[in-house]
């Protein structure tokens, strides 16, 4: 094991979300139930046809929502009210991984 100091890495080491993996994998799979969800509303005929705009958009905004989570990941924000600060539940990231807001912000707040 050969430690070189020289050697640059590309960027400071963050520490990295406990449960980081897990998250990954979270949002992932509400990333695909999300495409499947818009597959399915383009690809499909629907009974509902007048509310198909706002329900894409809606998995449109989820999507966004996602990807943003990805990047609070990268910067260690994840898991961070984006509006006290204070960590958000496990329980609310379990059923809601790329929430940016406590329950109580949450409340105060038009988006997720
Ligand atoms: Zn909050």
């Amino acid at each position: 094991m050969s430690l070189d100091a020289s050697r640059t890495p590309p960027r400071p080491e963050l520490p990295e979300h406990p449960a980081a993996h897990e998250t990954r994998s979270r949002l992932e799979h509400a990333r695909l139930t999300s495409l499947t969800q818009l597959h399915t509303l383009t690809h499909d005929s629907h009974p509902d046809e007048q509310l198909l705009p706002a329900h894409k958009t809606a998995i449109e905004q989820t999507l966004q929502e996602i990807d943003a989570a990805f990047a609070r990941i990268e910067d260690g924000t994840y898991g961070t009210c984006q509006n006290c600060h204070t960590p958000v539940p496990e329980e609310r990231l379990e059923i809601l991984p790329y929430t940016r807001y406590c329950v109580s912000c949450r409340r105060h707040t038009t988006t997720t």
